[in-house]
C-alpha cells in the first residue's frame, strides 16, 4: 500500500468517515501514520481490585450502580461501581453526562485510569473504560488514544491503522542510514508499527524517541541553513545617537527601569553593527517592552531607514500606534508614523503604499502580517519589529530583502520566556535580551478561584463596583458560540446572561468573526471608557493596555494554557489601581488553575507550564499554527542535543545534501516554520 493512498481507499473507511479525518487535516494514509496518539492506555497489566493502591491502575470488572447528580459547586457527577471476583470500587467521572448512558451492565470492561482520594475515600476517578470484547486478541493490550473529532473515535481511528497495517505500507527511511546507526535509533518502518501497535512500553518509547529525533534533526537542519543564509547578508549600521537618546528619555512621563536601560543598550549595540540583528526581547507582561522596541526604532528612524512594526491583531497594531505617536512625539517623529491594516479603505491604503513607496514619509510602519504582502514596496528597511509572535520565516525575510538590497535587523518581543533548547535549535542562534523587574509602583493583581455556585454573586458583587466607580471589566470566554458541551461558557451565552442580570451597564463583544473596522470600534469605545464590560476570546490576549480595566473575569478558566492566563491578567492592573482576577472552573481546579493563583511571575508560571505540557503548549503552537511540533518535547534537553549535534554533523560535510536529496526537499518544505525571529 502507497503513503499517498487517499484516506477513502482504507478499508472501513467510507465518504462520511474520511469527511472526518479531514477535519483532523488528514487526507491519505500517510497522514493517518503520522497522526500521533495523544496517549496510551495499558491493558497489560490488569490489577485486582482487591489489591489496588494510589496510582494509575487497570482493572477488569463489571460496573453496576451507575447515577448521575450535580455536586453542591454545580459540576456534574457521574458515579457507578466496578466489581471483580475480590471486591468492588467506586468510579466517578466528572463533567462526562453521556457516561451514565453509554455504560453497559453486567459486560466486562476494562478500567484504567487514577485511583486516588477524593472527598475521603479512594475511588477510580476519570477513569477510560473499554469493553473487553472490543480489544480483539491479537491487537495487544496497549491502546493508543488519538485525538479524536465527533463521530471519530480511537476505537475506529485504531481499526483503520490496524487495516492500512495488514497491507503492508511502504514506508520510507526518511533519515540518513549513518545517522540512525549512529544514534542508535529504529527505523521509520518500524517507528510507525510501534507507535500504532506496540506490544510494550518500551516499543512505544522507542518509536517516540526515533520520531522526535527526526523531528528536531529536520528543524535543526533547515535553522542551521537559513542562519547561513543570513550570515552573508549586509546589515545598515545604524549609529548610535546619544543627544536624541537623552531627548527620547528626558520626555518620558516616568524613569526608564534599569533592565529596560539595559536592554535597550544592548540592541543600540547590536544594530550598530553590520552583521543583522537577531535578537528576541523577553520580559513578562507589563514590564515595558514598547518603551524598548521604540527606542530602536527612534535611531533607526534617525538614520533615514524605515522600521516595520508587525502586531498580532489590528487591535494591537492600533494601539502600539498610539502609544508611539506619544512616545517619538517628544523627539519630532510623530509624523513619520503610519498605520496600515486590511479593514481601512482601498484608497487610504494605496495612498500610505505610495508613500511608503517614495520613502518620504512614513518611515516607520505599524500593522500585521498584511505588510509582508507583495504590493508594498518598501524603500531601506533597517529594522523589523514583531511582537508577541514568532512567525517572522525565512521566507518572509526574502520578501523584504527582494525589495531592498540589505537585510534588516530583527526584534521580536514576547512575554513567554524561549527555553535555551528551543533558542538553539529552532530559531537558529538566537540572542536573548530580559527584562526581569517591573516598573516601581505597580499594584499587584488578586487572582480569585470562583466555584460555578459563587457566580451569581460575584457578578452582582461587579456591577455594584462598576456602578460606584470608573472600573470597566472584562468577560473572557474560550469560545464564541454555544458548542456541543454545555459546560463551556461561550460568549454569545454569557452576553445573553449578563444583558439580562446587570440591567443599565453598557456591555459590548468582541470576538475574532468580527470584521476589524466593528473590532477596532469596539476596542475604541472600551478604551475611552464609553463600555463597562467586554465580553470576549483571546483576542484580547496580547498587549491591550487600558488602564482603567480592573477586574478580569475568565470563564471556564480550565479551558486556557497557563501561559494564556497570564497574559489575560497581564491586560489588567495596568493603571494605579488594584487590579482583581476571577477565575470561573467547571472542575475541580487543576494544578495549573493552582498555579495562576498562586503567583505572578510569568517567568515561573512558564516554566511550569513546560514541564505540564511540553514547549508545544507554551507557544501555542497548535493554535497558531507555527510550529507543529508533533512528537518531541523541548523539555527533553538529551534528544535535543543528540539531534542538532547530528544534524551539525550532517550539515558540515556539503556532500551530505547531495547524497540525501529528500533532505534537502524537506529544508525548503520547513522553511515556513523556521523562524528567524
Ligand atoms: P509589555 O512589556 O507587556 O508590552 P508595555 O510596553 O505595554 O508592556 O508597558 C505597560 C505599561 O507600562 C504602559 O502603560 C507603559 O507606558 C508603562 N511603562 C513602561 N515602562 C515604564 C516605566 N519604566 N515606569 C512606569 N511605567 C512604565
Ligand atoms: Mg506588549
Amino acid at each position: 500500500m502507497e503513503l499517498s493512498t487517499n484516506i477513502e481507499s482504507i478499508k472501513g473507511v467510507g465518504e462520511k468517515t474520511s469527511k472526518l479525518y479531514n477535519k483532523l487535516g488528514i487526507y491519505d494514509v500517510s497522514g493517518l501514520l503520522k497522526h500521533i496518539p495523544r496517549k496510551y492506555e495499558d491493558y497489560s497489566h490488569v490489577q485486582k481490585v482487591a489489591t489496588l493502591t494510589p496510582g494509575n491502575v487497570t482493572i477488569k470488572a463489571k460496573i453496576s450502580s451507575v447515577h448521575s447528580r450535580y455536586s453542591r459547586g454545580g459540576i456534574h457527577i457521574t458515579e457507578a461501581i466496578a466489581s471483580d471476583n475480590t471486591a468492588s470500587v467506586g468510579v466517578i467521572w466528572f463533567n462526562q453526562p453521556y457516561r451514565a448512558k453509554s455504560l453497559r451492565h453486567n459486560v466486562e470492561y476494562f478500567i484504567s485510569g487514577k485511583f486516588d482520594f477524593g472527598g475521603n475515600r479512594l475511588s477510580l476517578r476519570n477513569p477510560s473504560a473499554e469493553l473487553v470484547s472490543d480489544l480483539s486478541v491479537n491487537s495487544g493490550r496497549i491502546l493508543p488514544v488519538y485525538p479524536e473529532t465527533k463521530g471519530l473515535s480511537s476505537k475506529q481511528i485504531r481499526k483503520h491503522l490496524a487495516n492500512i497495517f495488514a497491507l503492508k505500507p511502504k514506508i520510507k527511511e526518511t533519515l540518513p542510514d549513518i545517522v540512525c546507526q549512529q544514534n542508535n535509533l529504529i527505523s521509520s518502518a518500524d517507528a510507525y508499527k510501534q507507535l500504532h501497535r506496540p506490544s510494550s512500553i518500551s516499543e512505544i518509547d522507542e518509536s517516540r524517541y526515533r520520531l522526535g529525533f527526526e523531528e528536531i534533526f529536520e528543524l535543526s537542519i533547515a535553522s542551521q541553513s537559513a542562519r547561513k543564509e543570513v550570515a552573508r547578508a549586509d546589515a545598515p549600521k545604524i549609529e548610535i545617537d546619544l543627544n536624541i537618546t537623552d531627548q527620547f528619555i528626558k520626555q518620558l512621563p516616568f524613569k526608564l527601569t534599569n533592565a529596560q536601560r539595559k536592554t535597550a543598550w544592548q540592541i543600540y549595540q547590536d544594530i550598530s553593527q553590520s552583521k543583522p540583528m537577531n535578537r528576541l526581547l523577553e520580559g513578562d507582561v507589563g514590564s515595558g517592552k514598547t518603551v524598548v522596541a521604540a527606542m530602536a526604532s527612534m535611531l533607526t528612524l534617525n538614520q533615514g531607514y524605515q522600521v516595520i512594526f508587525l502586531a498580532p491583531t489590528e487591535i494591537l497594531a492600533r494601539q502600539h500606534t498610539e502609544t508611539f505617536y506619544e512616545l517619538l512625539d517628544g523627539v519630532g517623529f510623530q509624523n513619520q508614523i503610519t498605520l496600515l491594516v486590511g479593514s481601512m479603505s482601498k484608497k487610504q491604503k494605496e495612498d500610505i503604499k505610495k508613500d511608503v513607496k517614495s520613502a518620504l514619509k512614513p518611515r516607520l510602519i505599524i500593522g500585521t502580517h498584511a505588510l509582508l504582502q507583495d504590493k508594498i514596496e518598501y524603500q531601506d528597511i533597517g529594522l523589523v519589529i514583531t511582537d508577541e509572535q514568532h512567525r517572522f520565516g525565512v521566507n518572509q525575510r526574502r520578501h523584504l530583502l527582494s525589495k531592498t538590497n540589505i537585510s534588516p535587523h530583527m526584534l521580536s518581543m514576547t512575554a513567554t520566556p524561549i527555553p535555551r533548547s528551543l533558542a538553539l535549535t529552532v530559531f537558529g542562534e538566537l540572542d536573548v535580551s530580559i527584562i526581569n523587574e517591573k516598573p516601581q509602583g505597580r499594584k499587584k493583581v488578586t487572582t480569585q478561584l470562583i466555584k460555578p455556585t459563587d457566580r451569581l454573586k460575584l457578578y452582582q458583587d461587579i456591577y455594584k463596583k462598576i456602578k460606584s466607580t470608573t472600573c470597566q471589566a472584562y468577560v473572557v470566554c474560550p469560545v464564541i458560540s454555544p458548542g456541543d458541551t454545555i459546560f463551556i461558557k461561550s460568549v454569545e451565552k454569557v452576553h445573553q446572561e449578563l444583558s439580562t442580570l446587570l440591567k443599565g451597564l453598557k456591555i459590548e463583544v468582541l470576538h475574532g468573526k468580527m470584521t476589524g473596522e466593528d473590532k477596532a470600534a469596539i476596542m475604541k469605545k472600551f478604551i475611552k471608557g464609553k463600555v463597562d464590560i467586554l465580553i470576549s476570546t483571546t483576542v484580547i490576549e496580547v498587549g491591550v493596555n487600558v488602564p482603567n480595566a480592573n477586574i478580569m473575569v475568565i470563564e471556564s478558566a480550565d479551558r486556557f494554557g497557563l501561559a494564556q492566563l497570564h497574559q489575560l491578567r497581564g491586560r489588567i492592573g495596568r493603571g494605579n489601581e488594584q487590579g482583581e482576577c476571577y477565575l470561573l472552573t467547571e472542575n475541580e481546579p487543576t494544578r495549573r488553575i493552582r498555579a495562576i493563583k498562586s503567583t505572578n511571575d510569568g517567568f515561573k508560571l512558564a516554566e511550569l507550564d513546560l514541564e505540564l505540557r511540553g514547549a508545544g503548549a507554551i507557544y501555542g503552537t497548535r493554535q497558531h499554527g507555527i510550529l507543529d511540533l508533533r512528537v518531541a518535547n523541548f523539555s527533553d534537553a538529551k534528544l535535543i542535543a543528540a539531534a542538532s549535534r547530528a544534524a551539525k554533523q550532517f550539515m558540515d560535510d556539503p556532500k551530505n545534501l547531495v547524497q540525501y536529496p529528500y533532505i534537502k526537499e524537506r529544508i525548503k518544505q520547513l522553511q515556513s516554520v523556521v523562524h528567524l525571529n
